[in-house]
C-alpha cells in the first residue's frame, strides 16, 4: 500500500518509508491509499473473537501487502499482550480502559506497535545504530521509551523538560537503562521539540547518523490505535449493546479520534463521535464557526490534552475532503474547564464508585451531556488516574491505589543527561 501526504505536494510511497520518515517532506501528515471496508461476515462473527484476532483482521487490511502474514500476526500479539476492556459505568455510559498497558496510557498501543514494525523493517535492511528521537511532555515518552526497550538495532533519546514531568512519568523513562537515554533539557517541552526537530533538518547529522522520530504522526503508531474501537464495540455486542454506539475520545492532538473514523470508514458500525477537551478547545471552535485558529496551549490538569495546533487535524480535514458541513455531521465537541473537570471527577466517584483520571473526566462529561436514551456511550479512557495521583487525591480527598506496575518503576534508580537548550550542546552528544 502507498500512503500519500496530506499536503499533495510530494508523491505517495511505501509503510517502510512512511514509518521511517514520519512527517512528508511537504510538512504533511502520511495517510494510506486506501482504507479498505471490512466484510459484512467480520462483523457478523466479531463477538467470538479475540482482541487479538479481531486486531490482525484489521492490520491485515492496512499492512498485509507489505508484510508477510506471519511477521504481522506476531507484531500484532506481541503489542497486545494486554486487555482494553469495556466497563460498565453508569446508565448508559461504558469506560473503554486503555490504561492496562506497561505505562498506563494508551499510547502503549501505538508505540509497542510502532517499536515491533520499526525494529522488523531495521532487521530486514541488516541496518544498525537507528536513534529514535522523541520529545515529550510525559505521557510519549513513557509509551516510546518502554515500547523500544530492549529493541535491536534501535536507541531511543528521551528529551524532557527539567522539573516540567510529574514523578511518577519521569521515572517511566529515567530508569530503564538499555537502549533509552533520558535527556534532561534545561528548558521548556517546546524547546526539547525544536532541538529535535533542528535534529532531522541538520544535514551533517542525518549524513552521519540514522535518525527517526516516533511522535504520533508516525502511521505506525496512529492506526494501530483503530484496533480498540473495533474490540469495544465486539464487547458491547457480547451484552447486546452494540445499537446506535457513541464514542467519545479525549482528544489532544486527534490522534486517537482519527483512528477512530477510520475504523467507522473500515464499516464499523459507529452512530457518532465526539470529541472532548479542556480548555484549549481549538477543535471546538472550529466546530462552531468553521475556523481554524491555533494559538499557544494553555495549562490544565488534563496536561496530555494541553495541544494548540492538534497535528491530525490535516488528516480530519483529509478524511472529510475538507468539508466544515461533513466534518461537523460526524463529530460534536464539548470542552470543559479544570473546575468542571474537578467536579465530574469527584462526582462520579462518590455516584458510581468508578474513578476517572482527568482526560477520561473529559470524556465522561460530555457523554453524559448529550445521549440520547437509545444510544450507549463509551468514552475512551485514556490513562489510568493513578499517573496523575497528586491531582486526583487532591480532588476526592483520599489517598488512591497505586497499581504494582507504575509502583516498580519508581524503585527503579533515576539515570539521565543533563543538558542546556543549546542544539550545538545536543549534536555534539549525538555524534560522541
Ligand atoms: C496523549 C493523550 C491524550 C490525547 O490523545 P491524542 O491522540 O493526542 O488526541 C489524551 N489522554 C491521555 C492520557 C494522553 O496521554
Amino acid at each position: 500500500m502507498k500512503y500519500y501526504s496530506t499536503n499533495k505536494q510530494v508523491a505517495g510511497i511505501n509503510l517502510q518509508e512512511a514509518v521511517v520518515k514520519g512527517l512528508a517532506s511537504d510538512r504533511g501528515l502520511y495517510m494510506p491509499d486506501e482504507i479498505k471496508r471490512l466484510p459484512q461476515s467480520f462483523f457478523d462473527n466479531i463477538e467470538n473473537l479475540s482482541f487479538q484476532e479481531i486486531a490482525y483482521t484489521v492490520a491485515d487490511a492496512f499492512f498485509g501487502e507489505d508484510i508477510e502474514a506471519d511477521t504481522l500476526k506476531d507484531i500484532v500479539y506481541d503489542t497486545l499482550s494486554f486487555d482494553t476492556p469495556v466497563v460498565h459505568v453508569n446508565d448508559n455510559i461504558y469506560s473503554l480502559e486503555l490504561f492496562h498497558g506497561p505505562t498506563l496510557a494508551f499510547k502503549d498501543v501505538g508505540a509497542r506497535f510502532m517499536a515491533r514494525l520499526l525494529g522488523y523493517f531495521i532487521k530486514k535492511q541488516e541496518q544498525k545504530d537507528v536513534k529514535v528521537l522523541v520529545a515529550t511532555s510525559g505521557d510519549t515518552g513513557s509509551a516510546v521509551a518502554n515500547g523500544f526497550l530492549g529493541v535491536e538495532g534501535i536507541h531511543v533519546y528521551v528529551l524532557y523538560p527539567k522539573g516540567k514531568v510529574s514523578q511518577i512519568q519521569e521515572c517511566q523513562f529515567t530508569t530503564l537503562g538499555q537502549n533509552i537515554t533520558a535527556i534532561e533539557i534545561d528548558g521548556t517541552f517546546d524547546d526539547c521539540q525544536a532541538l529535535v526537530k533542528k535534529a532531522f533538518l541538520d544535514e551533517e547529522l542525518n549524513g552521519k547518523l540514522n535518525l527517526t522520530s516516533a511522535n504520533s504522526i508516525n502511521v505506525a503508531r496512529f492506526l494501530p490505535q483503530s484496533f480498540y474501537y473495533f474490540h469495544a464495540y465486539a464487547q458491547l455486542k457480547r451484552q447486546g449493546k452494540e445499537k446506535n454506539v457513541v464514542f467519545c475520545v479525549p482528544s489532544g492532538n486527534f490522534g486517537n479520534i482519527t483512528a477512530g473514523l477510520i475504523a467507522k470508514r473500515m464499516g464499523l458500525p459507529v452512530k457518532r463521535f465526539i470529541a472532548a477537551n479542556n480548555s484549549n478547545d481549538i477543535f471546538y471552535e472550529y466546530l462552531q464557526t468553521g475556523k481554524y485558529n491555533p494559538r499557544p496551549s494553555v495549562h490544565t490538569i488534563a496536561n496530555a490534552m494541553d495541544v494548540g495546533d492538534p497535528s491530525n487535524f490535516a488528516r480530519i480535514l483529509d478524511l472529510y475532503g475538507h468539508s466544515w458541513e461533513k466534518i461537523k455531521s460526524g463529530i460534536s465537541g464539548y470542552w470543559y474547564s479544570d473546575d468542571a473537570i474537578r467536579k465530574t471527577l469527584k462526582g462520579t466517584f462518590e455516584k458510581t464508585g468508578y474513578l476517572l483520571d482527568p482526560h477520561g473526566a473529559c470524556g465522561y462529561q460530555a457523554l453524559a451531556d448529550s445521549l440520547t436514551v437509545d444510544e450507549t456511550g463509551v468514552f475512551l479512557e485514556t490513562a489510568h488516574p493513578a499517573k496523575f495521583a497528586e491531582t486526583v487525591e487532591t480532588i476526592i480527598g483520599k489517598d488512591i491505589d497505586i497499581p504494582e506496575k507504575l509502583k516498580a518503576f519508581m524503585k527503579g534508580e533515576k539515570q539521565s543527561v543533563n543538558m542546556t537548550k543549546d542544539f550545538a550542546d545536543f549534536k555534539s552528544f549525538l555524534l560522541q
